[in-house]
């Protein structure tokens, strides 16, 4: 917390599901210009905060403040509106969708306002909506995905699956991107394909990164600090080095 130029700070993050307790005055900053990995046994609570710093979640108590703005209990597009987008652990169903169909859901596109713009602006809807065609393809070819545009999204492998969600949240031009284990179930090559697009997006466009993830060697050689919590709350902080020799880490994985 100690960190003076945080892009997100969360700070007596709770949250409980009836007697459980999933957050537990969880408190952390992300700075801004890292990779910062958020790891933990299962059910350590990881993906309930990205819901709480989301607007996915309400949380029970404590706050959170996105480039310094306050954003506790806000919806998930005012909080993608302050610079934080996140993807899901497990992608949302695209049914009877295109790739290119798919990158146009997305935070950009509330379909209250198009709908409203409709009859006020019939136009300016058709202009917009042309540039986020040409917008999704740009993004689609600069993840080499552009081949798959006109496939139906269901086609895709898991992995294919992930590039497109790591595009689709792209187009809002986050600030402070947050995957929820962007490997999971992704072949090792495809992988390596991954970090280094994760890798390029936070050298070269300046994009702040917080990734949850499971495989250890995939978030060890890409994050730094990286970010242990159990039961809820964070445990210790770290460089990947220090963290893979803190006994309370191992302690942590081995009781989980
Ligand atoms: P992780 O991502 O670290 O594996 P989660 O944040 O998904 O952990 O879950 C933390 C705990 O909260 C788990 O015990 C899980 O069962 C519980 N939990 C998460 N979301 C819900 C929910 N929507 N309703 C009830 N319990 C939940
Ligand atoms: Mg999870």
């Amino acid at each position: 917390l100690d960190k003076e130029d945080a892009v997100l700070r969360v700070e007596g993050l709770r949250k409980t599901f009836g007697g459980l307790v999933a957050t537990d005055d969880a408190s952390f900053a992300v700075e801004r210009g890292t990779i910062t990995g958020l790891i933990g046994p299962n059910g350590a609570g990881k993906s309930t905060i990205f819901n709480l710093v989301s607007g996915f979640y309400e949380p029970d108590g404590g706050t959170v403040t996105v480039n310094g703005t306050d954003v506790t209990g806000a919806a998930p597009h005012e909080v993608a509106a302050e610079g934080l987008v996140r993807t899901f652990q497990t992608p949302r169903k695209l049914e009877g969708m295109t790739v290119r169909e798919a990158m146009l859901v997305g935070p950009r596109n509330q379909p209250g306002e198009s709908f409203v713009k409709l009859f006020t602006d019939p136009e300016g809807v058709r202009a917009a909506e042309t540039a986020n065609i040409e917008d999704a393809h740009a993004m689609l070819e600069r993840f080499e995905i552009g081949h798959l545009a006109t496939q139906p999204a269901t086609d895709l492998s898991g992995g294919q699956m992930k590039l497109v969600e790591l595009a689709r949240a792209m187009l809002t031009e986050p600030d402070l991107l947050m995957l929820d284990e962007p490997v999971a179930g992704v072949n090792p090559t495809l992988a390596n394909t991954l970090r280094e697009h994760v890798r390029r997006l936070n050298e070269e466009e300046d994009v702040t990164l917080c990734i949850i993830e499971h495989d250890m060697e995939f978030i060890m050689n890409l994050a730094d600090p990286i970010i242990v919590l159990d039961q809820g709350s964070v445990l210790v902080e770290g460089s990947p080095d220090a963290v893979r020799a803190d006994d309370r880490v191992i302690d942590a994985y081995l009781g989980g």
